[in-house]
């Protein structure tokens, strides 16, 4: 008795130590029995290599059943590594892969090598690798050794770039539908407005101009999206050309400030300069950033306007006292179709287009853009562009 007792223990203690992967071994089903044959040719710096290296390495008996395991693989699918060992490769593929890793087994057996993505199951996740099988002979047996390379970075930005595909191919027709529709509404506004004046309709007459102004937000916007997609090929055409600066700045704030009509705007412009450049588009810049501070700051709150020139320079900065933009969004504020999200994010309207296009048409002009901000404490957006020679 005490003599079994201490062979079973002595069994139990080395099959621990191969679940625990201290001891490399196989587990070979021979016609009725199991033998363990433990691993002395492999070469300790290969096996420190593959038991350090990032992707999941494993070898598979004939039957499919794990004889080792590197702790990567344990860890990719977040179950120990002792009970990795020893059990069958296919307990850690989901239902839906089976078939398709049973034929990358057959095909790796029957032509020495194979490869192909499939998802692992793990504890509490599943994860997306891509296999390579190695046919191998291993102490006079044959062996399958599998390599498991995580993909779920490549899967999210396949995914996201084929998202960004589709929303740009959506934005693309959308716009394009949508503007002669909306520019033949805005012209019978106008002719409506024009008859109602003339037959003294004042009332029906001033609810067609809120109308019209309703419909150039639309064509505004519409005219964003046309916009992104010229920018993407780039097809965005700049009629370039001297102006002053200053009237320009005085143009935008009068014509935005109607709008704004909630909110004070205070300008301090200092001595104007002539620019080089498209005067519509600088324009359009200006215009959105003074939106922004607008809509994003509340009603009856001070906007400042200010420029300054220096080193052949001009700048101009729009300041709010708004909600402001937490420290770790600012650094992507310019991109495409970037907002905020925060509890507020619903409350403002937009597409998160005006910044990328703001960006673009300085950057065009040899300027830069740039934001100061704290999350509540409202937001300076600046431009700085060259004076023209
Ligand atoms: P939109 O305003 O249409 O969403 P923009 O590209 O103009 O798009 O702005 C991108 C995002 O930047 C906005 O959604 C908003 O979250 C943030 N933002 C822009 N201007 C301001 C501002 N003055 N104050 C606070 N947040 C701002």
């Amino acid at each position: 008795m005490e003599e079994l007792t201490a062979q079973l223990s002595e069994a139990n203690e080395i099959i621990e130590a191969i679940r625990k992967g201290e001891v490399d071994a196989f587990v070979v089903k021979n016609e009725d029995k199991h033998e363990v044959y433990t691993l002395q040719s492999a070469d300790k710096a290969y096996r420190i290599f593959i038991e350090k290296m990032n992707e999941g390495a494993l070898t598979l008996n004939k039957e499919g059943l794990i004889v080792y395991s590197n702790s990567s693989f344990a860890n990719l699918i977040n179950i120990p590594l002792e009970n990795v060992i020893g059990f069958s490769f296919k307990d850690f593929i989901p239902a839906a892969y089976k078939k398709v890793v049973a034929e990358i087994m057959k095909a790796a057996w029957q032509n020495q090598e194979s490869k192909g993505e499939i998802m692992l199951t793990g504890k509490l996740k599943t994860v997306p690798v891509l296999l390579s099988m190695n046919m191998l002979e291993i102490d006079g047996g044959m062996a399958l050794s599998v390599i498991a390379t995580d993909i779920t970075l490549q899967k999210e930005t396949q995914q996201h770039k084929k998202a960004m595909d589709k929303k740009d191919e959506f934005i693309s027709i959308a716009s394009h539908e949508l503007k002669t529709p909306v520019t033949s509404i805005k012209g019978y506004v106008q002719l409506l407005r024009f008859n109602f004046q003339k037959e003294g309709n004042n009332t029906a007459a001033e609810l067609l101009t809120k109308v019209d102004v309703q419909i150039n937000k639309l064509t505004n916007l519409i005219g964003d999206l046309l916009d992104v997609k010229k920018i993407e090929n780039g097809q965005l055409q700049y009629h370039e050309d001297r102006f002053d600066f200053n009237v320009l700045v005085d143009e935008i704030i009068e014509e935005t400030g109607r709008v704004l009509n909630k909110h004070t705007i205070v300008a301090s412009l200092a001595e104007s300069r002539i620019m080089y450049g498209d005067r519509n588009k600088i324009g359009q810049v200006i215009t959105n950033l003074l939106e922004n501070a607008g809509k994003y700051s509340p009603s009856g709150s001070i906007i400042t306007v200010q420029t300054s020139v220096k080193d052949g320079k001009i700048k101009l900065s729009i300041k709010d006292r708004g909600i402001g933009i937490p420290k770790e969004q600012l650094g992507k504020i310019f991109e495409r179709f970037f907002r905020v999200s925060s509890e507020t994010e619903n409350t403002y309207a937009g597409l998160g287009l005006g910044l990328y296009i703001s960006s673009e048409i300085i950057k065009r002009h040899h300027g830069t853009i740039g934001v100061d901000s704290k999350e509540g404490n409202g937001s300076t957006f600046y431009f700085e562009l060259p004076v023209a020679p």
